[in-house]
C-alpha cells in the first residue's frame, strides 16, 4: 500500500531505509549526514529541500500551524504540524511510532503528526484536528486521515503501567505479555471527533526490513524515516 491519498492537489510518503536516517531528534545543529539524507530523499522524490519544514519531535502534543516564513527550517517542540499553504512541505520523522497523514480537501489543508504512544495519549491527534479547525475552517468530517508504518501489535510489548492508557479492546494478551494497538487507538480517538475515512498502513516496522525499527535495531543514534505531505502549488 502506498501513502497516497489518490488525490491531485497532495503529496505524501515516507522514506525506507534504503534512504539513509532522517532522524531529528529535536537538538540543534542538526547531524550533517541526517541533513544530507534528508536532503537527498526530498531531491529524489522532486521536494525542493528548502520547502520542507521539519518538526521536532519530543512525544508532546503541541500542533505548529506552518506558513511560508517557516519553509526550511527545523521546528522545535512539534509534534503535529499543520498549513494551508501550498509548496510548504511538512515533516516528522519516525521508527516505530506512527506517522500520520492529514488531509482536507474542503479547506484544502494539510497535517502530519508523529505519534508514540506517549503523545497519542496525550491527545496529539486530537490537537491536530482541532488546530486545523480553529486555523482553516475544517470539519472533522472532512479530513482524510493515513496512519503510515509503525510498529504494530504483533512486535509492540508494552508494561502493564503503559497498557493501562490504552481502551481495553486495543491491548492483546499472550502468554501473559501485554501487546497495544496503536493504531486502533489512534482510530477510536480520531473517530470519536467525526473523522471517518481513516487507512492504515498493514506495515509492522518492527517485522518488515525495509524500516527502520528502534526496538528491532537498537542503535545508537536511533535511525529512522522521515514523513511527509504538502499542498501542490
Ligand atoms: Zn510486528
Amino acid at each position: 500500500m502506498s501513502i497516497s491519498f489518490n488525490h491531485p492537489g497532495v503529496i505524501s510518503g515516507m522514506s525506507e531505509r534504503v534512504d539513509g536516517s532522517m532522524i531529528w531528534w529535536n537538538t540543534l545543529p542538526v547531524n550533517e549526514a541526517v541533513r544530507q539524507n534528508r536532503d537527498r530523499y526530498f531531491e529524489k522524490i522532486g521536494v525542493d529541500p528548502a520547502r520542507v519544514v521539519a518538526g521536532g519531535i519530543i512525544h508532546g502534543t503541541r500542533v505548529v500551524k506552518v506558513g511560508d516564513e517557516h519553509a526550511g527550517q527545523y521546528l522545535l517542540n512539534s509534534d503535529g504540524l499543520i498549513t494551508n499553504v501550498a509548496d510548504v512541505v511538512l515533516s516528522v520523522t519516525a521508527a516505530d511510532c506512527m506517522p500520520v497523514f492529514f488531509f482536507d480537501p474542503v479547506t484544502k489543508s494539510v497535517g502530519m503528526a508523529h505519534a508514540g504512544w506517549r503523545g497519542l495519549i496525550a491527545g496529539v491527534l486530537e490537537n491536530v484536528i482541532r488546530e486545523m479547525g480553529r486555523a482553516y475552517g475544517s470539519r472533522p468530517e472532512d479530513i482524510r486521515v493515513i496512519i503510515g508504518p509503525h510498529i504494530r501489535a504483533c512486535h509492540y510489548k508494552v508494561g502493564e503501567d503503559v497498557a493501562a492508557q490504552f481502551a481495553e479492546e486495543n491491548v492483546d494478551r499472550r502468554d501473559g505479555q501485554l501487546f497495544v494497538r496503536l493504531a486502533s487507538e489512534a482510530e477510536m480517538r480520531l473517530r470519536g471527533l467525526g473523522v471517518s475515512e481513516i487507512s492504515v498502513h498493514p506495515a509492522c516496522t518492527y517485522k518488515d526490513e525495509r524500516y527502520y525499527s528502534a526496538r528491532r535495531d537498537k542503535s545508537d543514534p536511533l535511525e529512522g524515516m522521515v514523513a511527509y505531505i504538502g499542498l501542490k502549488v
